[in-house]
């Protein structure tokens, strides 16, 4: 393995000029799970580690308490997420996802925003955030901007975001009444494996009935990004939700979806695997919003 210098800035601005001053020789770790990986298999040759770890910002996480908004600092480990009970009682579909990555050991030292940068289309992080209309604040040499997290991703390993540029928080809009939301990774083991699909769903309900008022039905590793399948989405808009127009929702999301064979699983396979896991999310997406109403 290469040997490298490692940095410890203590601020953003800090970082963002280290990064500026070795531009093309650093690279910048947060818990470092994807980027040793890189490194040790040879993908990645840095002369220099820049450290995001000490720097005072994105370890944050919390709501605000005027914007009803969660916050969740770029730095924050899918560990603080998966035992936080504001996460567990309030967003299950972000704990859904976070108490399955890899092991506790990786999910004590890997980061959410390590997660987005990273960009693979299987991100567990991502699929549940997209769903929640979660935006990405992007901190750089020319300030601060925000992204929408569906926006965020170009591909396998690209993302929108400049050269040197950090990931501060991820932003959560509050979620109207009546919403519940679910994802489950679906693979042939039940643990530290990349899965064949990825499956969120997040439903809210008009009040005083079942009829849809809002769905997002997000997908991981059915495209060479996170996706949204927005035909399925308008489908289930102002319809009872009933296991009926679930199955059908989950064949246009199955449809939309641009899976391919893969070592791992056939593209036929996958597809079946959107269309029962759309149907099972949503369900379990009606369930967690009666068991609201009944606190
Ligand atoms: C054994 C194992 C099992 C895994 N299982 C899963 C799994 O089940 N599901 C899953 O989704 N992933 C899994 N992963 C992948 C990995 O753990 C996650 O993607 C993790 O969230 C990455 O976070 P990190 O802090 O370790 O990122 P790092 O490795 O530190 O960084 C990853 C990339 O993001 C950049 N980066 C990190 N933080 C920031 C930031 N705040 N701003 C700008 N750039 C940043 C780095 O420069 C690098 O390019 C697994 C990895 C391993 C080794």
């Amino acid at each position: 393995m290469k040997k490298f210098k490692y940095l410890i800035p203590k601020t953003l601005d800090e970082a963002v000029s280290l990064n500026q001053s070795h531009e093309g020789s650093a690279i910048y770790v947060a818990g470092g799970t994807d980027v040793m990986v890189k490194i040790k298999s040879g993908k990645l040759a840095p002369d220099y580690l820049i450290s995001l770890k000490h720097i005072g910002v994105g370890s944050q996480l919390g709501v605000n308490r005027e914007t009803g908004a969660l916050h969740i600092g770029g730095l924050v480990t899918h560990r603080t997420l998966e035992t936080s009970s504001l996460i567990r009682l309030q967003y299950p579909i972000i704990h859904d996802a976070v108490q399955r990555i890899g092991s506790t050991q990786i999910r004590n030292v890997a980061t959410i925003g390590g997660n987005l940068v990273n960009a693979v289309p299987s991100a567990d992080g991502a699929i549940p955030l997209i769903a929640l209309d979660a935006r990405v604040n992007i901190y750089g040499s020319a300030g601060e901007r925000t992204v929408d997290l569906v926006h965020f991703f170009e591909g396998p390993g690209q993302t929108v975001m400049d050269r040197g540029e950090i990931v501060t928080e991820i932003v959560v809009p509050k979620q109207p009444s009546r919403t519940g939301g679910a994802y489950q990774k679906f693979g042939r083991r039940a643990a530290m494996e990349l899965p064949l699909i990825g499956v969120g769903v997040l439903i809210t309900l008009e009040e005083g009935s079942n009829r849809c008022a809002k769905a997002r039905i997000t997908l991981g590793v059915a495209a060479p990004t996170p996706i949204r399948t927005l035909s399925a989405e308008r489908y289930l808009v102002g319809k009872e939700i009933t296991e009926n127009t679930l199955n059908e929702a989950g064949k246009l999301a199955a449809e939309e979806s641009r899976v391919r064979d893969s070592v791992r699983g056939l593209a036929w396979y996958r597809r079946e695997m959107v269309e029962v896991l759309v149907q099972r999310m949503g369900v379990k997406c009606l369930q967690r919003i009666k068991e609201t109403e009944a606190l």
